[in-house]
């Protein structure tokens, strides 16, 4: 490469929900960064749009991620404060399985572990508690009142204007075409020039496993599509008296959230999903089982929101064998970081880990829990 090409300390690649959040924090620091978007910014080809998440702390998927969620919290207030924006509704997430089910089990063992306040709810009490549910009088509920929602894009848009405004150097629309770790730093080749850094982070969602292509990591992609349905009298759907569920049922796991605008009431299927075999080109037109399967679910679960169908949108799970996330350093390359495999699970904890990869980045090690996100349990020789 010429000797004359910007050089940086950090480069980030990929300016989605964890990109954004980690040019922030590097920029924080007061490191010179760029960061490095193929679309776009704030763009809907991904994995980081769609109008909301959910954010929560009892994990049912493992109790360890509760100190993560703790700092995840605070951070997603700081970044409230600097922006002046609202990005975090509490409402609570209600929680149902049915009898041996996995998420009502976990959530009360996370929230035992960890001191969180959770209600258990008996079916007499979630009627009472929430009337548009209708559940098979087995199940077992709980309530977690702390959770909520965050809006997704505004989010993303908040971490990157307060990058910007920290010093950070965006490049929207310039697709990294590969990368080079060298003795003395990395350089990136893009379709629009070079760049030269004295680190590199990959956050490259969906594309993580092309980008990263020289350690064969078992990274699936999944199309997984969102649904907004007409609601009749949308004031019972309203976050005050309607929460965020997570239904474990026979016939598969759904989600959904409180009405949050005029575009309806937003669900989605949490298992499941359609391989995807080139994220530049997911299915993104409606297939008619997309409405067919959710729309089965609300029949006969929340009758009230199963209106017409107003919206449609798709985005991607980047999905790990073991559904936990990959935060290290390459096994390879002490000057590159990677952060992926996100699961399906991974934007409440965006927040935090920008602040992780910037760790890594700069010493290799973080002082927040993260043994359980090392890259070797998936490597076949290290
Ligand atoms: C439908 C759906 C619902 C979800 N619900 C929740 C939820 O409720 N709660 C939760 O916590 N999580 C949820 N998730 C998961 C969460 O949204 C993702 O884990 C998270 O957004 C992933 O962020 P990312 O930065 O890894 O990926 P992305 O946001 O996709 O960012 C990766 C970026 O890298 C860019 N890029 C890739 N390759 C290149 C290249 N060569 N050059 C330049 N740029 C490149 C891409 O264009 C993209 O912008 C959900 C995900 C989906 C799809």
């Amino acid at each position: 490469m010429a000797v004359n090409i910007p050089m940086y300390d950090v480069i980030v690649l990929g300016l989605g929900g964890m990109g954004a959040s980690t040019v922030f924090e590097c920029a924080r620091r007061g490191q010179r960064v760029l960061g490095i978007e193929q679309f776009p910014l704030v763009h809907d080809r991904g994995s980081s749009h769609g109008q909301t998440r959910v954010i929560r702390q009892a994990y049912y998927e493992h109790p360890d991620y509760v100190p993560l969620l703790r700092r995840a919290y605070d951070r997603w207030y700081d970044l409230e404060q600097v922006s002046g924006a609202r990005l975090f509704v509490e409402c609570g997430v209600l929680s149902l399985s049915p009898p041996g089910g996995e998420v009502v089990a976990g959530v009360t063992q996370a929230a035992r572990e960890h001191g969180l306040p959770i209600e258990t709810l008996s079916n007499a009490n979630l009627h009472n508690r929430f009337p548009e549910f209708r559940v098979p009088s087995d199940y077992d509920g709980a309530f977690e009142p702390h959770a909520g929602y965050l809006y997704v894009e505004e989010c993303v848009r908040a971490y990157l204007d307060a990058a910007r405004e920290a010093g950070a150097v965006l490049q929207a629309e310039e697709r990294v075409l590969r990368w080079q770790a060298t003795r003395s730093g990395v350089e990136v080749e893009t379709t629009h020039g070079r760049y030269a850094a004295d680190r590199l982070i990959i956050t490259a969602g969906a594309w993580a496993g092309q980008v990263m292509a020289e350690l064969g990591l078992p990274l699936e992609v999944l199309r997984k599509p969102l649904l907004w349905f007409e609601v009749a009298e949308p004031e019972r759907l309203r976050r005050d008296r309607f929460p965020i569920y997570m239904v474990e049922s026979p016939g598969g796991f759904y989600y959904g959230f409180p009405m949050t605008d005029s575009r309806g009431h937003k669900l989605a299927r949490h298992d499941g999903g359609l391989p995807v075999a080139d994220p530049l080109h997911p299915q993104r037109e409606p297939l008619p089982e997309d409405e067919s399967d959710c729309r089965k679910f609300l029949e006969r679960y929340i009758p009230a929101a199963a209106g017409r169908l107003l919206h449609h949108a798709v985005c991607m799970y980047t999905v790990t064998p073991d559904r936990h996330f990959i935060l290290d350093v390459h096994p390879e390359h002490p000057r590159v970081v990677l952060g992926a495999g996100f699961s399906g699970h991974g934007f409440k904890f965006a927040s935090v880990i920008g602040e992780i990869l910037a760790d890594l980045s700069e010493s290799g090690r973080s002082q927040l829990p993260i043994d359980r996100f090392r890259i070797d349990r998936f490597l076949k020789s290290v």
